[in-house]
């Protein structure tokens, strides 16, 4: 079967129509018929090769909703014309230590959906049926692609960083991933500052649930904080001073990457000895989260805010992404 798609041939070039001959379906796979896609900024490394991980033609898209056209002989719980969710993950062993746990996502063998094989920026898109997500009636289509990558990558991210409620949360970058998790963090009772940028977004972020916002500066940050955080996440794709976001966390606070530079974090010991701190980072999310966080999105009414583009012109929202003046995910439709 044809499969039409958009792909990157080379490094960092625009996108073209381009097409592949689709093999037949594998007994763990399952043929979508694309119904929208996100564009989230991984896309955009991926595109740049910034993590020396792109086989080019690449074809991007990895925030998919589809509808199930072919399934493989393996499957009794999906059915043809049922609507799924697919995100970052394409595939995982399913019976290392990880997998076992709940943590597909830390499988040693995992693959990506745009890593090892063809994305969801295309009519068509083959993937394995162990790692499509059913989506409840009521989600609607258009919202409920940025959540399978930018909103499983935040909820895991923060519930790893240990948020419960009544907590002090930084949100750093309001973008696809970050107005997400003003969202997520507001909803479930904790008290949320983004530092962001822009200050069109530091008035708009109340809106999404924000108590406060901080400007950041060329030099610095605009204002002190009031008070100590007990996590802050980052999701800017470029580095950010660790020293200075370190110093807002209160006493065992983290400090949580989801946004991924390219360049080596540098990250200073003594602010982290002094008060007990930590320094993680989190890979999208496992399965059993993935339910959670559908569940609490619907439970809370979280939904991404869209700016919505035919495929046709996915090279209009790249440079839109590359601009930083999506508000705040652009979802495509074929
Ligand atoms: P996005 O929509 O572009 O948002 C990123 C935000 O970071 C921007 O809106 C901006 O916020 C801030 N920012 C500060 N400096 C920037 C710069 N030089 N260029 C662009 N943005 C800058 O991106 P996204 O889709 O949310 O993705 C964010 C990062 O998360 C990317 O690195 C992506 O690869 C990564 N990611 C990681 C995972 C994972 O599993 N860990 C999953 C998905 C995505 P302000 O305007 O508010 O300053
Ligand atoms: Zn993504």
């Amino acid at each position: 079967m044809r499969v039409n798609a958009y792909a990157a041939l080379e490094r960092g070039q625009e996108l073209v129509a381009w097409n592949y001959e689709s093999q037949g379906l594998k007994p763990d796979e399952v043929l979508l018929k694309v119904l929208a896609c996100g564009l989230c900024h991984s896309d955009v490394h991926m595109i740049d090769n910034d993590w020396k991980l792109t086989a080019y033609p690449l074809v991007p898209g990895h925030e998919v909703v589809g509808e199930i056209l072919e399934k493989g002989s393996s499957f009794n719980h999906l059915k043809v014309g049922q609507r799924v969710g697919v995100g970052w993950q394409r595939s995982a062993c399913l019976h290392c230590d990880d997998c076992l746990r709940g943590n597909e996502n830390l499988c040693s063998e995992n693959t990506g959906l745009i890593t090892h094989g063809y994305g969801g920026f295309a009519d068509r898109v083959v993937v394995d049926g162990r790692f499509c997500f059913p989506l409840e009636d009521d989600l609607p289509t258009e919202f409920a692609g940025p959540l399978m990558c930018g909103g499983i990558t935040v909820y895991s991210g923060l519930r790893y960083a240990g948020m419960s409620s009544g907590q002090r949360i930084g949100i750093i970058g309001v973008g696809g991933l970050g107005h997400l998790a003003v969202q997520f963090a507001s909803k479930l009772g904790n008290t949320v500052t983004v530092f962001t940028t822009s200050d069109e977004k530091a008035r708009q972020a109340a809106r999404l649930g924000a108590h406060d916002a901080i400007m950041v500066r060329r030099g610095g940050l605009a204002e002190s904080p009031k008070k100590p955080f007990h996590i802050i996440l980052s999701t800017v794709p470029t580095s950010i001073p660790c020293e200075l976001y370190l110093n807002l966390l209160d006493s065992d606070g983290t400090l949580c990457f989801v946004g991924v530079p390219s360049e080596p974090v540098e990250v200073p010991l003594f602010p982290l000895l002094a008060k007990r701190r930590r320094v993680m980072a989190s890979p999208i999310g496992g399965r059993s989260m993935m339910r959670a966080m559908l569940e609490t999105a619907t439970r809370y009414g979280i939904k991404p805010t869209i700016e919505r583009f035919p495929l046709s012109e996915v090279n209009t929202a790249i440079t839109k992404l590359r601009h930083n003046s999506v508000r705040y995910r652009a979802v495509l439709s074929p």
